[in-house]
Parts: structure tokens; C-alpha cells; sequence
């Protein structure tokens, strides 16, 4: 350190880390023109195809983000995945389930394959479009907290920053200083046993039409073509006793052992690691004035490929009531946060532990897709958010991801839902005779009409949004800026709408 500068300016928001979840809460602040910085202790982007796996709900997220066609256009949908078993039988899978198929209410029906680094340069270049931008080469070292708000000590080159923020959220990754420093239990535990080399190769003699994968005694070997670049992912289960090594020599020598070939040939590695099971979660997301997300508050296996999902999606659900909160909605928006998305992780930890499990069982990893993964059934019922006059039995509730819908016919031509949603704003959908003006103008008011006469009007051309609404003739649907429902009234009733959305900011 050679110097120091103290800059007492008061933002809103110091974001740590511009891994994807720092880089999504940057946007979802950004989009909103709430102030913030974001620094990353790293010089330069990440490279590594890592977080592969976008799945549908992040897909989503992307869409309402503005980023999708970039991601779609560097990526594969529904991968095929060519498994070889120990006698050489061949099995194709990764096929989208028949059930997601051709679906109104879900436009992404299966995950995308492209590398972590590409996700991340999509979200960078949004974010460059909304005005903000990466301060690389910026750590974290230390930081206090009082009622008022946060000082940190940020060091870049060597001279020190004391930056004043009101909020500080830790998405600095698993190892994240602000979690240790915040006194924020991560409870789990460390698996030395469990290990996976994973490295970025140029392959020869491997098709790029397929991710293979061999079961073998010795354990996994994947290879992932990665799109929009010219390399795999070489993933490797290392069991106790066998070589660790991330040479390539190893590398081959696994590849032709687990494979049964010697006419694949990697070339020198790109990128390579040694990942080690590490299953833990943060025993809190706040603490003051300070949140975790993303890897920061929840590690766990890459099998069911959830991690990077879990962090954009955490982003996602702060971002809008920090916003909210700066804009003075009252902060006990904020304690919404850990309630809805903490749970989640539990789930996530659960379900990657299972998948781990059977991996290392079988050698293998499962090639069928099945609706466990794609988080689209991720719901925030019981929420303090969630709020409906409906039976416990129906289909769709206050708190649950709000379907989309095709064919909707509104005075700009054919829509569906999600085209109209866009943006990160509350939407209310309104099925019935009541009139919706009283709602603040940030409100945006979709009202279903039978005859077309203006804008915000749409015309629900083949029942495809009363079928994933089931509406009566009163049914008012308040969409919260992160897509799920916070509100559903079946008797229409517009004031309770109204207080619930001046509660909420
Ligand atoms: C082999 C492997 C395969 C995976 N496969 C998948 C998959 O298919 N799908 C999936 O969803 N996930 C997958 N994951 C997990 C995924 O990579 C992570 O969950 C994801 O990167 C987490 O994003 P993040 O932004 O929370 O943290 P990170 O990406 O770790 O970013 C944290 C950032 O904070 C920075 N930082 C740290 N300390 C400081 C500091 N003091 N000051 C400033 N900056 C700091 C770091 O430099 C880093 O850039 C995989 C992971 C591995 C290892």
C-alpha cells in the first residue's frame, strides 16, 4: 500500500465481486439509476467455462434483462449428451422432456450450454449500455458498519479508498471477505475426497455435435464442446489415490483410459482447475448493513448445474427492493431477502447433494433432463410478499413465478406476456370490470378486454393466459419487477392491491 484517499460520498449501493452475481445486481441498480460501484480484485475478466449450465428461469431472468439473444447466440439449448457405458453401450439423452415442450407458459423449456466467461462478458456489455462499468484491479480489505451505513477500505494498486456506501452486498465468492468479516457462520463442509479436474482444451477427433461422457471404474469423464469458442470442458472425477495432476500428460492419459481411445488428442489446457467438494451455506444473508449472495452465502457441487443460476438469481430478487428502499420504500423490504431466497439454497444444497451422490455411484453423471433442474418451480409462497384470497388447493398462488402466455393480441400486433412484462417494473394484470386508475404510474396495467381499444390492453386470443391465471371476472394479478406474484385477488379488490404495493415500495 503507498497512499491513502478517503471519499466520503455517501452512494447508495458497493457491490464486491463482478462474478455473474455481481454483475447481475450492477444491472438490476443500474436499469433502476440507483448509484453504486462495483470493484472486482481481479485485474481482467475470468476466464473458465465453469457455470455452463444457464437454465430456463435464468433464461428468464436474461430475457427481462435485455440480454437473451446474446446468451441464445453464444450458447446451445438442450445440448444432446452421448453417454458410454463400461461395455461400450452408446445412450443419447438431453433431449427436452416431452411435458416442456411447446409450452405457452414456459419460453426457455431446457438449460443452455455456454461458458461462464461468456455469460459474464453479456451482462458486462448491458451493463456498459445502462451507464456503469467493472473497477477491476479494486479488493476489498476491510470495512465497518454503523446505523447510518458502511466504510470500506477498498485498495487498488496499492493506495487505499475509503468508500461510504448505505449498503454493502458481499458477491465476492466462496472464499468472500465480507461474509468472514461480517462474522457470518458458512456451515457445511469440505470433502478433500471428492474431487474433479476441469479444464478448457482444444480437442481433436471429437465431434462438437454431442457432450460425452464415459462411465468408468476410475470415475467420470466428460467432455463438453463449449459454444461460440473452440474448446471442451474436460471434467474428470479424481478419486482418492489417482493423479491430480492438471498437466496435460495427465489429462490424456485419463481421457484414454476412462475412453477407450487413443485418437483424441488434447491440446495444452486453456484454463484448468482442481475443484474440491465444498458444501456450505452462509447461517445468515444479513447483517446490518450488509448482504451476501451468490457463492458468497452458497457453495455446493456443480452436478444439476445450479451455482451461478442461484447467485443471478439472489441478484435478482435484492436488486429491485434495494432500489426500492433507496427510493425510501420502508427497509423491512430488505428482510424479505434472506426469507425467500435462503430457502432456495437449502433446496439447491439438497438437490446437488443428490445428484453428487449418484454421480459418484455411478460413475456418471444422468443424462436425462428432468424438471428438478431448471428452477422454474422455484416459488415464494408463505412470503410476507405474498399475498392472495385463494384456496390452498389452487393451481397458481401468490408467491409462485408468474406464467407467461402466447397469442396475446394488443394494438402493437401479437405478444406474449413476457414481451409485455419486460423491464423490471410491477405489472398488474387485470381480468375484470374494475377500473385499475387508481394504482401509481409506476405501475404498468395490462387490462384484458375483449375488444382491442387502446394501449395496455390485450386481448387473450386463444385462452392461453386464462389458462395459466384461471381467473374470475374480477381476478387482479400484481407482478412483482423479478416476475413472481405478489398479489392475486379473485374478488378485485383494488385496495388491498394498493396497500400491499405501498408496502412494497
Ligand atoms: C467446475 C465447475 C462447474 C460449474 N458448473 C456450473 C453450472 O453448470 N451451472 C451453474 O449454475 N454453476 C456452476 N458452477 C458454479 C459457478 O461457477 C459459481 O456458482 C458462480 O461463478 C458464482 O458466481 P458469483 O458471482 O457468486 O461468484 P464468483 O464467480 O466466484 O465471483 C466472485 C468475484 O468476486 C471477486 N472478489 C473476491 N474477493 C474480492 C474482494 N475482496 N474484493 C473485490 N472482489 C473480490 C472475485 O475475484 C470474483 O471475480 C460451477 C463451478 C465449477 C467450479
Amino acid at each position: 500500500m503507498t497512499g491513502q484517499q478517503t471519499k466520503r460520498d455517501g452512494m447508495p449501493v458497493l457491490i464486491v465481486g463482478a462474478g455473474p452475481t455481481g454483475l447481475t445486481l450492477a444491472c438490476e441498480l443500474a436499469r433502476r439509476n440507483i448509484a453504486f460501484r462495483l470493484i472486482e480484485a481481479s485485474v481482467g475478466p475470468q476466464m473458465g467455462s465453469r457455470g455452463m449450465g444457464v437454465q430456463p428461469r435464468t433464461l428468464e431472468v436474461f430475457d427481462d434483462l435485455g440480454i437473451i439473444d446474446r446468451v441464445l447466440a453464444y450458447g446451445r439449448m438442450a445440448m444432446p449428451i452421448r453417454s458410454t457405458a463400461p461395455d461400450g453401450r452408446v445412450t443419447m439423452g438431453g433431449d427436452i422432456p416431452e411435458i416442456l415442450k411447446d409450452r405457452s407458459d414456459i419460453p426457455y423449456p431446457a438449460s443452455v450450454i455456454t461458458p461462464e466467461w461468456r455469460t459474464e462478458e453479456a451482462l458486462r456489455l448491458q451493463l456498459a449500455e445502462l451507464g456503469g462499468a467493472v473497477e477491476f484491479g479494486s479488493a476489498l480489505q476491510s470495512f465497518e458498519q454503523s446505523d447510518e451505513g458502511v466504510l470500506a477500505v477498498v485498495v487498488k494498486n496499492g493506495v487505499a479508498e475509503t468508500v461510504a456506501a448505505r449498503w454493502l452486498v458481499g458477491c465476492d465468492g466462496g472464499h468472500s471477505t465480507v461474509r468472514k468479516q461480517a462474522g457470518i457462520a458458512f456451515e457445511g463442509e469440505t470433502r478433500e475426497e471428492v474431487r474433479m479436474i476441469v479444464a478448457d482444451v482444444a480437442v481433436d477427433g471429437l465431434g462438437r455435435d454431442a457432450w460425452s461422457m464415459w462411465q468408468h471404474e476410475d470415475g467420470f469423464l466428460g467432455l463438453c464442446p463449449q459454444p461460440s469458442t473452440d474448446v471442451f470442458s474436460f471434467q474428470a472425477a479424481i478419486a482418492p489415490g489417482q493423479n491430480a495432476d492438471l498437466s496435460l500428460a495427465n489429462m490424456q492419459a485419463i481421457l484414454e483410459r476412462r475412453s477407450g481411445r487413443n485418437d483424441i488428442r488434447l491440446h495444452e489446457p486453456q484454463w484448468s482447475s482442481l475443484w474440491r467438494a465444498n458444501i456450505r451455506l452462509a447461517n445468515r444473508y444479513r447483517e446490518g448493513r450488509v448482504f451476501l449472495a451468490g457463492d458468497a452465502a452458497h457453495i455446493h457441487a456443480p452436478a444439476g448445474g445450479q451455482g451461478m443460476n442461484t447467485g443471478i438469481q439472489d441478484a435478482y430478487n435484492l436488486g429491485w427492493k434495494l432500489a426500492a428502499v433507496t427510493r425510501g420504500a420502508a427497509p423491512a423490504l430488505l428482510d424479505s431477502y434472506e426469507a425467500e431466497r435462503r430457502p432456495v439454497a437449502v433446496s439447491v444444497i439438497a438437490l446437488s447433494n443428490a445428484r453428487l451422490k449418484q454421480a459418484i455411484e455411478e460413475k456418471g453423471i444422468p443424462i436425462r433432463r428432468d424438471a428438478s433442474t431448471i428452477q422454474l418451480d422455484i416459488n415464494y409462497r408463505g412470503s410476507t410478499l405474498a399475498r392472495d384470497d385463494r384456496d390452498e388447493s389452487a393451481a397458481l398462488r401468490a408467491g409462485d413465478r408468474a406464467p407467461d402466455a402466447t397469442k396475446l393480441m394488443t394494438v402493437d400486433g401479437e405478444r406474449r406476456l413476457f414481451d409485455l412484462t419486460r423491464g423490471g417494473r410491477f405489472t398488474l394484470l387485470n381480468f375484470g370490470a374494475t377500473s385499475a386508475e387508481t394504482v401509481p404510474a409506476e405501475v404498468r396495467v395490462l387490462s384484458v378486454v375483449r375488444n382491442l381499444k387502446g394501449r395496455n390492453e390485450i386481448v387473450d386470443s386463444e385462452g392461453l393466459l386464462t389458462r395459466a391465471y384461471d381467473p374470475s371476472d374480477r381476478t387482479l394479478v400484481l407482478i412483482r419487477p423479478d416476475g413472481y406474484i405478489a398479489m392475486i385477488t379473485d374478488a378485485g379488490d383494488l385496495s388491498a392491491v394498493s396497500r400491499h404495493l405501498a408496502a412494497m415500495g
